[in-house]
């Protein structure tokens, strides 16, 4: 068997997250069933970050807190100190053993025996970024007001043909009160960009609030959208110096379903806060979530009920299909998806 043809051939061997986590010594912190959470084998953590998780039919890692990706390969290099290129067949003898494939790795080694492994190089700690604090997150939600309240936002709602109303009675949306005291706004209510010194969403103008939530259906962060601002300024931030990934927008369906209290038959992913705002309003019965570039997760794509439809309406431009595709990549073994591809005003 050639190179090529062995390391398709482990590929589709070694698929198992959790079979692969203990055969490598990887820390298992949470095991969600099709995919597990592992202490990272490239940075150096506490906290599991790591996802190691089926796609495709094969095993796919990805960690969240440095960012490293890779598959089975270069998984068995990062937990066993390995060059993936100059010890790449040393990579793919330890594959084999993993895979119960010993003559092959016998012969990958020249019948020389395995060298003596290197322990782990030691990694310089970075510094993992978390979301918010959770008391402060709901501290701040409590704070603001009803969309109702603030004429600019009623008109850029209305503006976009999204019922201010109706996002005031869904509580889908609030409004950070424009004169609010800067000593009762978090520190992390700010954005800085090209300006000098960061500014409260106050100043910046991105006072129109959605909450974010994690896999797990946690309030864990909020997106602040520009109501009235300078031009040249994004229009959607997250809180500054924090984490974001991992967070969507999600209607109430949505987030019932995500804390696994509801049934929801219907889930419709959108892309951004406008077109989840407007979708929501639209079709409150469906379990609506919004996301963002870094939103999607194995973790969120364990969420979706077995058997439920799936609909994703993500922009039709290279951004939308890039999520789409993980969408409906993670999702498709447990619903039945489709994407919209009408170009089509929500
Ligand atoms: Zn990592």
């Amino acid at each position: 068997m050639n190179d090529r043809a062995l390391v398709e051939d482990l590929r589709c061997h070694l698929t198992s997250p959790q079979r692969v986590a203990k055969a490598l010594g990887l820390k298992v912190q949470q095991d969600g069933g099709s995919y597990v959470l592992v202490l990272c084998p490239v940075h150096a953590e506490k906290n599991a970050s790591c996802s190691l998780y089926k796609r495709q039919g094969q095993l796919k890692a990805k960690c969240r807190g440095c960012q490293w990706r890779g598959d089975v390969l270069d998984l068995i290099a990062a937990a066993e100190g390995l060059d993936g290129r100059s010890g790449f067949r040393e990579v793919l003898a330890r594959a084999c053993e993993l895979a119960g494939m010993s003559d092959q790795a016998e012969a990958l080694r020249g019948g020389r025996r395995a060298p003596t492994r290197r322990p782990r190089p030691v990694l310089t700690p970075e510094p993992e970024r978390d979301y918010p604090l959770p008391a402060e997150v709901s501290g701040f939600w409590s704070a603001c007001i009803p969309v109702t309240e603030d004429p600019a936002v009623k008109e850029l709602l209305s503006g976009r043909g999204i019922s201010p109303e109706t996002v005031a009675a869904s509580d889908l949306a609030r409004v950070l009160h424009v004169d609010t005291h800067p000593s009762d706004i978090p520190s992390w209510a700010k954005f800085r960009g090209r300006a000098p010194v960061s500014r409260t969403w106050t100043k910046t103008g991105h006072r129109l609030i959605l909450p974010a939530y994690d896999a797990d259906g946690g309030m864990r962060s909020v997106r602040a959208w520009l109501v009235t601002g300078e031009p040249g300024q994004p229009k959607r931030v997250p809180p500054a110096g924090h984490r974001a990934s991992e967070l969507v927008v999600a209607n109430r369906v949505a987030v019932a379903m995500l804390r696994g209290e509801g049934t929801a038959s219907r889930v419709v992913v959108v892309e951004g806060e406008p077109d989840f705002l407007a979708r929501s309003v639209l079709s409150p019965g469906d379990a609506v979530l919004g996301v963002m570039s870094g939103s999607w997760s194995p973790e969120l794509a364990a969420r979706v009920p077995y058997g439920s439809e799936v609909i994703v309406r993500t922009h039709l431009d290279e951004a939308g299909d890039r999520y789409a595709d993980e969408v409906i990549e993670s999702v498709s073994n447990r619903a039945v998806v489709s994407r919209l591809e009408l170009a089509e005003a929500v």
